[in-house]
């Protein structure tokens, strides 16, 4: 069984039960499990491999809840730059309806790079179009390839245009295949042991694209599977307006109609939330994928995240689907998450008069949701900490890069306050994907002219 010791961080960030920051601390790695945290020179000398991290700062692996990987195929598409998400959905449908189970493929590499570079070591991905072909397996096998933990959401769309939903009706896949597709891939890729590389996770898309119906059977087939639910939920006000009108209920109460309420469920976005609504989440344990670029991208609105965290609602982030963020770095939205918390508290304590202002959202509040909190969402006890037992999934930041000259009075502070930037070393598993900067299971230059040729031709419709 190969053994990994790691050295001299200059601090050892481990998110454990009393959040030690350890200086001078290390690792020790059996098997692509943590055996040991602590000082260096308490730990086993010799080992199969060393890695000496003397001037870098260590912490657990990012942890992304929310991302729809193929849209990397279609940032920053002219027509759909400025619009909000009912217009952009309805500009981007037909084009993603050309892609081919090569696009997701190329697509899921693309994603995955830029995430394992910017400190992802598990993704989450919501797949919810799959034509000419495409399938979930084309990005299970990218994953596996690209060596980042996945937990690929099976998606779906069934309610068409014709039906009342907004997708064309050419890109809707009847709920007998959803479900039997469903089956398929949990039978044959869902591994829920410690240390899993693959999860499944059933996902219908949104309240306005699939019916209340596949919304209902997702949900038992899942909880007779034991796996995680997943989908959009009260992202904009367009939204509310439309479930309102179609089920006669605001989101969460729609979903409660529908059986998708409990710890095994998680909802992208709800930002559009009623602090009725959040003690729903908090009681039943529902989790909340925190996308705050995208919310600013497609101005959909500013989600609650204190008032989540106060009332001990699950949150981690996600950096959405490259169509809407429209880049992948998961340090940059973690840094993101800071800063409109605290846009909001200013805001709100200006409009609140005489009332004290929430407290301020700090750095290590918004690490924590990025790996603990992130884990949490995902139902993995697994991941999110450095800890005996857990996965050794890692990452390193040299600290003598010029993003953070004359910001060491606090390294791990200075990692959102100063500029975000890559990761120097990403450990997942055991297994080092990413050394001095360099990710070792893609190469990055002749992917880029690859992707850009599938992007140009689905734009272009040939
Ligand atoms: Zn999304």
């Amino acid at each position: 069984m190969p053994t990994l010791l790691v050295k001299n961080a200059e601090v050892l960030v481990t998110m454990d039960g009393h959040r030690r920051e350890i200086s001078g601390g290390g690792l020790f790695v059996r098997n692509g499990f943590i055996e040991q945290v602590g000082l260096t020179s308490e730990l086993p000398q010799t080992a199969d491999e060393i890695l000496d991290l003397r001037g870098h700062l260590v912490l657990p692996g990012l942890v992304n809840t929310h991302h729809h990987f193929y849209q990397t195929l279609t940032r920053a598409v002219p027509a759909a730059q400025n619009a909000n998400l009912f217009n952009w959905l309805k500009t981007l449908y037909p084009i993603w309806a050309r892609m081919t189970p090569e696009d997701i493929y190329l697509s899921t590499q693309t994603a995955l790079a830029e995430l394992a570079l910017s400190g992802c070591t598990t993704a989450s991905d919501h797949l919810y179009l799959f034509p000419n072909g495409s399938r979930l397996d084309d990005e299970i096998e990218a994953a596996r390839v690209m060596g980042v933990r996945l937990h690929a959401s099976r998606g779906s769309m069934s309610l068409g245009e014709s039906k009342g939903g907004l997708p064309p009706d050419s890109v809707v896949d009847t709920e007998e295949h959803i479900l039997a597709d469903s089956v398929r891939l949990i039978e044959r890729y869902h591994d829920a042991k410690p240390g899993s590389m693959v999860q499944i996770v059933l996902a219908p898309c949104s309240p306005f694209s699939v019916t209340g119906e596949l919304m209902k059977q997702s949900a038992a087939l899942a909880r007779q599977y034991g796996v995680h639910l997943h989908t959009h939920l009260a992202e904009t006000q367009d939204e509310e307006e439309f479930c309102l009108q179609m089920f006669g209920h605001r989101p969460v109460a729609y979903m409660q109609s529908v059986d998708w309420i409990g710890k095994d469920v998680w909802f992208a976005h709800s930002v559009h939330i009623q602090p009725a609504e959040i003690d729903v989440y908090a009681h039943h344990g529902c989790g909340v994928a925190h996308c705050p670029s995208s919310n600013m991208r497609l101005a959909s609105g500013i989600a609650p995240l204190r008032e989540y965290l106060q009332k001990g609602v699950k949150v981690g982030l996600g950096v959405d689907g490259s169509a809407s963020n429209d880049g992948s770095h998961m340090l940059a939205e973690a840094r993101q998450a800071m800063l409109l918390a605290r846009l909001r508290a200013g805001v709100e304590g200006a409009s609140l008069s005489g009332q004290a202002a929430p407290p301020i959202m700090t750095a290590r509040e918004v690490l924590e949701v990025a790996t603990r909190g992130g884990a949490a969402v995902l139902g993995r006890s697994d991941i999110g900490s450095l800890e005996a037992g857990k996965c050794a999934d890692f990452i390193a930041f040299n600290l003598g890069r010029l993003e953070f000259s004359g910001g060491l009075h606090d390294p791990v502070a200075a990692l959102l306050f100063c500029n975000p930037v890559n990761v120097d070393y990403s450990v997942i598993g055991g297994r080092t994907v990413v050394r001095r900067g360099e990710l070792l299971t893609l190469n990055v230059a002749e992917h880029v002219m690859k992707h850009n040729r599938a992007a140009r031709r689905l734009l272009e419709g040939g």
